[in-house]
């Protein structure tokens, strides 16, 4: 058995380092392989616990059952030599879908500083620890899509990847339009295939619409009282901002080392309007937008998307309308931070709003997986 071939292309030429300040990843439980159980079943039989997902995973227990990671001091890791894998993997991504590529987690503020390690370098040394898991999670993976591209067939909705990917990246910027949005979100359950360069000028558009869905999608992933399961936004400052949504109410609250949450302040969603990026927040924008037309999981995420909706809606539009769900989705966050933190709808305003955002974009459901 060998690696398998693995698409480097996103995090080539990036550097990652690692704050001292920070710990944010060490919020997400970290699971623990069998061959990792040996070390904590001698050394911390205390620390380790099944996961509340269906797989009942073994897991290390967090501070109060939902704060940071039980060895987390300080904002260090006191068994850095022996963390998990899962630990180590962060803030890569490897994503297994009809290839295995690398994706970079943008909600890591040590992949924004251009300092530190060479991301390829670290990254091939994770993937040489990982080479049975990735091979049989291929294997697994070229079932499934295989069975997909024939449904795909039959169904006569699919369209050329490349192609569409190159549409969008040719039109990037009107991606970061309110208006354009919007009319491409009323098309995409209608024509039978769209072409982004002639949207007619009739097309209507509904911004209401648009401005609900996006507060839908954002409240949806903050919709529960468990620390555990809603986003987190870990400011310039180094706090773990958490945001928990009820039904008029988004209460936003910073957890501290103990797991301990102290309120901060709260909204009804219906106030916060969905805004536009300015010049340069359409730019970094842009940047991220192309990020997401690179990223197979992206892609799976599309492919889930068609899966749900029975194969009814052609694949170029299901890929536009998945983006532009996506870009409402982070500049309605991009909105509530500057309505919290002032950070406005300029280069930083969107900058932080995807560091708030990405980590849930990878958490999207997809017909393949990470690894
Ligand atoms: S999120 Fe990034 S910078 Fe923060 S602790 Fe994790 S790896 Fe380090
Ligand atoms: S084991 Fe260490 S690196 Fe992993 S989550 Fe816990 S404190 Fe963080």
């Amino acid at each position: 058995m060998s690696i398998p071939e693995i698409d480097y292309s996103e995090i080539a030429g990036k550097k990652i380092e690692c704050p001292s300040e920070c710990g944010m990843c060490c919020l997400c439980q970290p699971e623990i392989l069998p061959q990792e159980m040996g070390f904590f079943r001698n050394n911390h039989p205390k620390s380790v616990t099944t996961s509340k997902t269906p797989d009942r995973h073994f897991c290390i227990t967090m501070k109060k059952g939902h704060g940071s990671c039980s060895f987390l001091n300080n904002r260090r890791c006191s068994i850095y030599q022996n963390r998990p894998t899962f630990c180590r993997q962060f803030p890569y991504h490897f994503y297994v879908g009809d290839g295995v590529s690398v994706e970079l987690d943008l909600s890591c503020r040590g992949a924004w500083t251009g300092e530190g390690n060479d991301a390829v370098a670290e990254a091939q040394e994770l993937a040489e620890r990982s080479e049975k898991r990735l091979n049989s999670a291929l294997k697994e993976a070229s079932q499934v899509y295989r069975e997909f591209h024939a449904i795909c067939k039959e169904a006569g909705v699919m369209s050329d990847v490349s192609t569409i990917r190159q549409a969008l990246s040719a039109n990037i910027m009107k991606f970061t339009d309110l208006a354009y949005i919007a009319k491409i979100m009323d098309r995409t359950l209608e024509e039978p295939k769209m072409d982004l360069e002639n949207l007619s000028p009739d097309n209507k558009f509904d911004m209401k619409e648009m401005e609900d869905a996006a507060r839908d999608t954002a409240l949806e992933s903050m919709a529960s009282d468990d620390p555990m399961s809603v986003p987190v936004y870990c400011d310039k400052d180094w706090n773990w901002n958490m945001f928990m949504a009820s039904k008029d109410k988004i209460v936003w609250s910073v957890m501290n080392d103990d797991g301990d949450l102290e309120e901060k302040g709260s909204v009804n969603p219906m106030d916060i309007p969905l805004r536009a990026p300015d010049a340069d927040g359409a730019e970094v924008l842009a940047q991220y937008i192309s990020i997401l037309n690179g990223r197979e999981s992206f892609l799976g995420n599309v492919y889930y998307t068609m899966d749900r909706l029975d194969y009814e809606d052609d694949f170029a539009n299901t890929y536009y309308g998945c983006m532009c769900v996506t870009i409402v989705d982070l500049l309605w966050r991009a909105s509530m931070l500057d309505h919290f933190f002032h950070t406005g709808m300029g280069a930083e305003g969107i900058k932080e709003a995807i560091i708030f955002y990405d980590m849930d974009r990878l958490d999207a459901p997809t017909i393949g997986a990470f690894v």
